[in-house]
């Protein structure tokens, strides 16, 4: 099974229109050779601007939450028909920062997950141990718990178009990456649980991504496991030349 590698940067809380626009404007010409998918997920105020500068070009845009209901008294959310009016492709659903900060929880990011499949978006799933669940040998089964709540209720086909994102918490922002080999290890058996929940063929075409301090020098690393799909990128993928190495890198 060929799974086409995603290299997804998240921005978090970073970035004007008029820097979004200067980004676009440096990675929009690069071609791919087929091999890496390449996404950036923005700040809401920058997707309009995002969307059209890279129009035509082979990179994709994506936001960074959303809500799950198509319209209502919500002050301050986004619908998912509204991004995919602004002609946005992915949406990352339960990040760690979201569901610390934001309260998002296991039945907010299944609602949303199924949510974004039935307005054409692709949703990337978070999901990641802390340090205290690390520590006392719970990472397996806290993730297992994540995944099988965030998938509850997707199609077979709606799950071979998954993307979940394994972000051990304590890697998030810190400079301390998870091994390669620790997080092949966890990511080989999210993939077991996918087929848990659904089936081989599934578990086989989902692609799962590394996520936690991610750079252009670490990221060969990653991309030498196995299970490992891509990688989920936030703070190396803020300067364009940076995130055009990490694309490079797969
Ligand atoms: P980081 O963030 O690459 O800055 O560690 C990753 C993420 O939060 O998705």
């Amino acid at each position: 099974m060929n799974r086409t590698p995603i290299i997804a940067g998240n921005w978090k809380m970073y970035k004007t229109v008029g820097e979004a626009r200067e980004f676009a404007g440096v990675i929009r010409n690069h071609k791919l050779e087929g091999a890496v998918e390449m996404v950036v997920c923005a700040p809401f105020t920058a997707l309009s601007a995002l969307a059209e500068e890279l129009k035509g070009s082979d990179v994709k845009v994506g936001a960074q939450n959303m809500h799950y209901e198509a319209s209502g008294a919500y002050t301050g959310e986004i619908s998912p028909g509204m991004l995919t009016d602004l002609g946005m492709s992915y949406v990352i659903i339960g990040h760690s920062e979201r569901r610390e900060y934001f309260a998002e929880t296991d039945e907010t990011v299944n609602k949303k997950a199924k949510a974004a499949f039935a307005n054409g978006l692709l949703p990337i799933v978070c999901v990641g141990e802390n340090l205290e669940q690390r520590e006392s040998g719970q990472t397996k089964e806290n993730v297992r718990e994540q995944v099988i709540r965030a998938v509850e209720g997707l199609s077979s086909e709606q799950a071979k178009q998954l993307v979940i994102a394994y972000e051990p918490i304590w890697a998030i922002g810190t400079g301390k990456s998870s091994s390669a080999e620790d997080a092949q290890d966890v990511i080989g058996f999210i993939r077991s649980t996918v087929e848990d929940a659904f089936d081989s063929q599934v578990a086989m075409q989902v692609r799962i991504q590394y996520g936690g301090s991610v750079n252009p020098q670490n990221i060969a690393s990653y991309m030498g496991q196995p299970d490992i799909d891509g990688a989920l990128v936030g703070g190396a993928s803020l300067a364009a030349d940076s995130y055009l190495q990490l694309v490079q890198g797969v």
